[in-house]
């Protein structure tokens, strides 16, 4: 399997060439040069089987791994989630489903992606007898994720900056209690743009990069887009796919997760309809609704994993939208660097053919927590409430709605008491969390400080 650029100018790349790198030399994304297929028989086969063979029978034909040691690795995965389904389906309405993506090891769904991409990354270093040091910036979600996906792992240091004393007690306890002497929580005295800019600028200092194998697991990793194909399969088959076709509501923020859908679509799988959903920060759903791509500033809200202002993954949909043109999309991104671009009418028609979209508010959001735990008693988290808002608007009396969860509601306990009036409990696996013992280490503001850290701990 071969993977290009969606700028058309970096070498094509392997499936593991292309996850090391990330992103591509000429700034673009990965994405396969074919998307394999998978025939009626082959999608009605999945039905029945555990979640670890479905991921491995949808996943192979994009990997180059042999398949006992590519299975080793999904079961390694997987294995630590806190339910057997792994991403199990409850009905919330007549014709409307909600996928639980929650039950990893931090309660979003982030972790199905970074949980497998630790194994593969581990596997990989290990073959070639070498280490790399995994670093990132966290406002609190995606730290934990990271954090949880490599410790433990021998050819891996990870570290994660965050600022001190501005994350929640939640986040900073699943950063802090993994006691692996590889994970390395480094509590910078700044706000987040401080880490941020600290991350950046050592990926700037060549000697450092190299002397230490310096690697980034941003969300735009092609990897991590493959990992999260699965479960469109595996839900879609739970409903009766391949016979009858879905649809599914995603909510989103970097489109990375709804573009595995449209892989899944691609691949064979009876997709109906892709709804965007977003918070107030709806720059998709404009664009989807108008034609115009225009940044915004950024509004905080009750789904703060979707506050965004530039959508990292929705390149890899124009890609597709402009005929796989490289060089369209490397105009494209130029003219945003400027502050927004025009779509052009036949790649909008082209995108409205698979995806619509919506948006809710901060009040439609608290509301429909509210409304779907009298009615269901499911507890929403905010993002899978923008979600289920969207969804509403597109129910189809022939085609059942899937609608994605992406996170636990406990993770989001001060939105979800103040909409329903109690406070959401963490699941027992994690009600120890507050008795754990805690290690991070502070550290200055300051660049030189914070790579002789890393560079102490490394040699450790
Ligand atoms: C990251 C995240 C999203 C958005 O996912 P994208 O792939 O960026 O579209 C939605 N909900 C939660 C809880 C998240 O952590």
């Amino acid at each position: 399997m071969h993977y290009v650029s969606t700028r058309g100018q970096a070498p094509d790349l392997g499936f593991e060439d292309a996850m090391l790198a990330g992103l591509a030399r000429d700034g673009g994304l990965y994405v396969p040069g074919v998307v394999p297929q998978m025939s009626a028989g082959d999608i009605a086969a999945l039905a029945g089987l555990p979640y670890e063979e479905v991921a491995f029978r949808v996943m192979r034909p994009f990997v180059d791994l042999p398949d006992e040691v590519f299975q080793d690795l999904i079961a390694k995965a997987y294995g630590g989630f806190g339910h057997a389904a792994r991403a199990p389906l409850v009905q919330l309405g007549s014709g409307h489903f909600l996928l639980e993506l929650f039950h990893g090891p931090t309660l979003a769904f982030k972790d199905f992606a970074m949980q497998l991409i630790g194994q593969l990354f581990q596997e990989a270093m290990a073959r070639k007898g070498e280490r790399i040091t995994i670093v990132g910036a966290t406002s609190g979600d995606t730290g934990s994720a990271a954090i949880e996906a490599f410790r433990g792992l021998d050819a891996v240091d990870v570290f994660i900056l965050f600022p001190h004393g501005r994350v929640s007690e939640v986040q900073r306890r699943q950063m802090t209690t993994p006691s692996e002497a590889n994970v390395h929580a480094l509590a910078v005295d700044g706000d987040f743009d401080d880490c941020q800019a600290a991350v950046k600028a050592m990926f700037n200092d060549f000697d450092f990069r190299d002397s230490v194998g310096l690697t980034a697991v941003n969300s735009i990793n092609w990897a991590r887009v493959l990992a999260q194909v699965v479960y469109y399969f595996s839900s879609a088959v739970a409903l009766g796919a391949p016979h009858r076709s879905v649809s599914f509501t995603v909510p989103t923020g970097n489109f990375g997760d709804i573009f595995a859908g449209y892989i899944a679509k691609k691949m064979g799988l009876p997709i109906d309809r892709l709804v965007v959903a977003t918070n107030r920060n709806d720059i998709l759903h404009r664009t989807l609704a108008t034609g115009r791509h225009m940044k915004e500033g950024v509004a905080p809200t009750i789904s703060p994993s979707m506050d965004i202002q530039v959508s990292s993954n929705f390149e890899r949909a124009l890609f597709e939208a402009y005929g796989r043109d490289g060089g369209a999309v490397r105009q494209l991104m130029a003219e945003l660097g400027e502050g927004g671009f025009d779509v052009s009418q036949g790649a909008l028609e082209t995108l409205r053919e698979h995806y619509d979209s919506g948006r809710a508010d901060e009040a439609e959001t608290a509301a429909t927590i509210r409304a779907i735990h009298a009615a269901t008693g499911e507890t929403l988290c905010p993002h899978s409430a923008v979600g289920v808002k969207v969804a509403q608007e597109h129910l189809h009396a022939d085609t059942p709605m899937i609608t994605l969860a992406t996170a636990h509601p406990a993770k989001f306990p001060d939105a979800v008491e103040s909409a329903t009036g109690s406070r959401p409990p963490l699941p027992n696996r994690m009600a120890d969390l507050y008795d754990r013992p805690e290690r991070m280490t502070r550290v200055a503001n300051a660049l030189g400080d914070i790579q002789s850290l890393m560079r102490e701990r490394i040699s450790q």
